[in-house]
Order: C-alpha cells, then structure tokens, then sequence
C-alpha cells in the first residue's frame, strides 16, 4: 500500500530512500574532498522563525538538517529567525522546542537566537561600506523597484558611487536612529545587470524603529535574511546550510556574502524541495488565518497541519520520523498525499495500541433471556499483535450498548448485523439472535432486543449456524461517559491553494463532529491525555490533551482504520 501511495508523488525519479539522499552524497563528497571540510565536522542547523507553530512541512525541514548531522554523526543547531523584529513571538520559541524534542531531536547547548549576530552583522556591512562593496541609498522601497530595470535594462541607483566616507557616516546615523522608517536602505555593491534580481544591489540593512523581542531598542537597523542568514551560519561554523527551494537564486548572494567579508567559516548552501500535502496548506499565513477566522480553534487544533495539532490528534513522533524518511529528499517541488502520512500513522499504532471497545452511536441492547443482576466476566486481549500487552476482563450483562447503525429493522442486502431473526456475535462473549425492537413515538428506535445463546460461550456458533457478523459492545452498568470528536479533511479538495479562488473558499464544512454521548468500556476511564487506542471496528482514538479530564473524557479519533479516500473497495 505504501508503495502505491508513493508512487503519486511527483519526480519520483529523484526522490531517494531515506537519509541516502542527493544532499547526504553532496555532503560525504566535501568530506571525502578535503579542502574547506578537511577534518570538520558536519554541523548544520534548523532556523525557524518563531512567528507561528512548526507544520509538517518545517518537519521534513528539520528532519533533514537534524538527520544529517546524526548520520554523519555531526552537530545540528536550533536558531531562531528573529532578524524581522515585527512578526515574532515568543510563545512560539518554546512551542518549536517542544515539537523538536517530542520528535527525538536535540540541540544540546546550542540553541541560538539569529539577533545574538546583530553586533557582528552590523561591523561585517560597515567592512563592506569601506571595502566599497555596500553603500547608503536614499531611495525609497517602491522607486527601488521603479529602478530595477528589467532583463535589458540594468537596475540604477543616484547613490551607487557616494564615497565610502558618506556611506559609513549615514549608516551609523541611521544605526543611531536619526533618520525615519524607509528613508534609506543599505544596499550591497553587486552587479546592477545581473539576471538574477537578487544580485542586483540588492538591500541588507533596513531602518526600522520597532521593539524586538530579543534585544529590545537597542537596534532601530534590521539586516535583511539573505545577509543576515550566511553570516549566522558562518558565525556558528555550520558548514552545510540546508534549505528549501525558494532560495537557490539566492545563492549566488550568499555566497556573495560569505566571501566578502571576513567570514570566521564558509559554509555551503544546498536546497531542497519544500513538502507540500493535499488537502491542507502548508503556510504559516494561511494557518494564522484559519485560526483568526474561527475556522479551528488554534495552532493545536488537530485539523491542522502543525505538529502540534498531529500531537494532540494522536500521531505518534516514530509515525511522523517514517513519513518523512518514507517521503525522501527531491529537488523539484513534491507534493505528498496526506493519506500517506495517516498510513504511517496506522502502521504504527497497528502494531502498539492497546484494543478497546466503544461506541459512539449507543442504542440499548437488551439480553431478554439473560437473568436481570447477573454478570459475568471475559477476559479479552489487549492487543492480539502482542502478547506482552497481555489481557483484562469485561463485564457482560442483560443491558449492554451497541452502535445504533449495527441494528436495522429492514437491512439492505448483505447486512451482517442485528436484525430481526439473525444470528451475532458479541465481540468475545456469546452469539446472541435478534428479536426486535422498540421504537418511541417518533419512530426512533429505543432498544434492542436479543436472545442470547449459553452453549455459545466464547463466541463459537451451535453445528450447523454460520454468524457473519461481529459487533461490538459496551456494558451498560458500568461504561464511561465521554465526547468523541471525528475529523475529516479541512479542504474539499486536494489542492486548496491553487491560485483561481481563496484557499478559504474550499473549506470542508464537516471537518469536525463531536459526539456527546459515547460509551466506553470502564478501562478507559483512566486513560491520561495523549493515551491512544484502537476501538474495535473504528478506528484509532486518543485522549485529547487540552480539553479532556476524569470528569469529562474528551477522545480524538486520530485515523480510520483503513484508508476511506484512496483505497475504498
Ligand atoms: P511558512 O511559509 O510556512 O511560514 P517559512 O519557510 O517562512 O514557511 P520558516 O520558519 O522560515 O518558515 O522555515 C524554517 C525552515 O523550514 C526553513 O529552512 C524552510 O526552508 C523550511 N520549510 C518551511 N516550509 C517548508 C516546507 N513546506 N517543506 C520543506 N521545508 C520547509
Ligand atoms: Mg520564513
């Protein structure tokens, strides 16, 4: 099954079995070169930028960066992208550590902020001011971009050739907070013709006169990432600088940095395709605008994409660790489906959670021949796939609760269920034969009724009797109350964000429904929050670990026992 569903990813040609991968050759060839890497140690980094909760996508980012250093037995550090003051939050820093170290990855002691590297990345501009390779423009933001030129026409800027003395005075000037937000930029001294935009002397520093979280008023100057990013790098001795797509045209200017300015390192940057998944967006924006819009209920809502909400739904880190070892590195854009990821899901918890029996539909089953205020006790596996999991009893009684669709007065063909006259086995205990039912004034259906049969203990039919069907129960005396809440896709169709209408447009009205009145079998009663479960004929459920609590057990289906979207028989 895995194969098929890997098989949709697009360049599969490219895309490579687990940590084997174009970036892991990239890497061992520089080792085996010598040169720059004699002797290094391989030391990457994951950079975050605290403005909103980790998703999938940062995962196959860190996975990467984290991944490679562990294969080349290496270091990986954790920084913070705080060079814009505007957007980040601190809430989010903690939130990233926790979601890395819940996956098994560890920074150790190296957890770094990028706004640690002001100081430095201020005195490498003002090297370059004097080396003449950066100078003080006085255009604006939009006539930057009216002189930009296009690909015949070189860009042009009036203050290109202002002496370095000029530059580096206004520069400090503007450092010291004299002159207004946008006034002027500082911009790298590149090529003004290049084809790639970005070399064409492009901005590093801008003013902005705005608190940050890190270094409060101390700077009204912020450097832009792409001077910013190989600097930092370069500061923590990293040597590759690991990355998405987006920023190979980048390269050229990183590169242009690092050999500029007196870099204590020279790290190498090598990209890869970002991971993009169907039926979800993959964008901290979009994300934010979900939450803002009331669509779910926050970064944790477990219809999101982030690794906190996979937490609180029930996805285990080995789930998501194999999903993207699973899913490779590509060079070209791969878009993964998100029945892929709930299929590591379910493998794993196939294989390790305990078995339980619940219903979320409950309809009274009484046992007409079973004597009122007797019990008697089954013991049941609680995990058939692992012995060592061993067992625990269940009650059976007269009065039990079944699921309401597991009864039909008039069943359709190939109904194996309960209906008047058919034979069932309750899941471990007896084979019962369906009498009937009451119904209330409405029509509904109120109670069930059966007959169980006593020679059929343990669930083995009389000679000759053939039971199709096996429905499981709870027992009524002595089940649990709680809230179940079932998730279906957040979008309607596979690829919200494609580019015609909003992506909000496409939002699944019924991504979400809660169920009030389930009944549990009694040893779910002290389940902890993030406990998770397979119940029988269900799916895999988990106790929600924000709304739940012994008095009001909240339980989230993390994933369909079988796939419902792509592999329907
Ligand atoms: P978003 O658009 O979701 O805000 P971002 O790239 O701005 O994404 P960052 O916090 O800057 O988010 O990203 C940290 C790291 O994660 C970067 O190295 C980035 O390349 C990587 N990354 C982000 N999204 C993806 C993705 N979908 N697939 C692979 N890597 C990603
Ligand atoms: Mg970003």
């Amino acid at each position: 099954m895995a194969e098929e569903i890997k098989s949709s990813v697009e360049n599969e040609e490219i895309i490579q079995e687990g940590s084997n991968n174009f970036i892991a050759a990239a890497i061992a060839e520089d080792i085996a070169a010598g040169g720059q890497y004699e002797g290094m140690t391989v030391h990457t980094r994951f950079p975050p930028e605290p403005n909103g909760c980790l998703h999938i996508g940062h995962v196959k980012a860190l996975c990467i960066d984290f991944g490679m250093a562990e294969k080349f037995g290496g270091m990986c550090n954790l920084r913070m992208d705080d060079t814009n003051p505007t957007k980040e939050k601190e809430e989010f820093i903690d939130a990233i550590k926790t979601d890395i170290h819940w996956l098994g990855y560890d920074w150790e002691d190296r957890f770094y902020y990028a706004s640690d590297y002001f100081e430095p990345t201020y005195n490498f501009a003002v090297e370059l001011i004097k080396k003449g390779l950066a100078y003080v423009c006085e255009l604006t933001a939009d006539e930057v971009k009216e002189n930009r030129g296009d690909l015949n026409t070189p860009a042009t800027s009036p203050y290109r050739d202002r002496p370095i003395e000029e530059s580096l005075d206004l520069f400090e000037r503007m450092k010291n907070g004299e002159f207004e937000d946008g006034a002027m930029t500082l911009r790298a001294k590149i090529d003004l013709a290049s084809p790639n935009w970005n070399m064409r002397d492009p901005v590093i520093y801008r003013i902005k006169h705005e608190t940050h979280h890190q270094t409060g008023d101390k700077w009204c100057i912020y450097p832009m990432y792409d001077f910013a990013h190989p600097i930092e790098d370069a500061m923590e001795g990293i040597t590759h600088s690991l990355c998405s797509l987006e920023f190979e045209n980048h390269r050229p200017l990183y590169n242009w940095v690092i050999e500029n300015i007196s870099a204590p390192a020279k790290p190498r940057q090598i990209e890869f395709a970002r991971l993009g998944i169907d039926y979800t967006v993959l964008s901290k924006r979009k994300l934010r605008r979900l939450i803002d819009d009331g669509i779910v209920s926050g970064w944790d809502d477990p219809r999101m994409p982030t690794l906190a909400a996979l937490r609180r739904r029930g996805y285990t880190p080995a789930s998501i660790r194999n999903f993207c070892e699973r899913i490779g590195v590509a060079k070209n854009t791969n878009t993964v489906q998100w029945s892929f990821l709930e299929f590591c899901l379910r493998e794993d918890l196939n294989n390790n959670a305990i078995r339980a029996m619940a219903v979320l539909d409950p309809v009274k089953l009484v046992i007409t021949n079973y004597p009122e205020g007797q019990t008697e006790t089954f013991e049941i596996e609680n995990n058939p796939l692992n012995e060592a999991e061993g067992k625990r009893n269940i009650t059976f009684s007269r009065e039990l609760y079944i699921e309401a669709d597991d009864f039909m007065e008039e069943p359709p063909k190939k109904y194996f269920r309960l209906f008047p006259g058919n034979y069932v086995r309750l899941k471990g205990t007896y084979i019962v034969k369906c009498t009937g039912c009451k119904k209330d004034e409405n029509g509904n259906i109120v109670e069930v009724y059966a007959e169980y049969d006593p020679s059929t203990r343990g669930g083995n039919p009389p000679e000759g009797l053939k039971v199709k069907g096996t429905i499981h129960w709870v027992n009524a005396a002595d089940c649990v109350e709680a809230e179940v809440r079932i998730f279906d896709r957040l979008f309607t169709v596979p690829n919200p964000d494609a580019a015609d209408v909003d992506f909000m447009e496409h939002i699944n009205p019924k991504s979400l429904v809660v169920k009030k009145n389930c009944k549990l079998e009694p040893c779910l009663a002290c389940a902890k929050p993030g406990d998770g479960f397979q119940f029988l004929r269900l799916g895999y459920f988990c106790v929600d670990n924000v709304d739940s609590s012994p008095e009001h057990l909240v339980f989230n289906r993390s994933v369909e026992l079988k796939d419902s979207y792509n592999f329907k028989n």
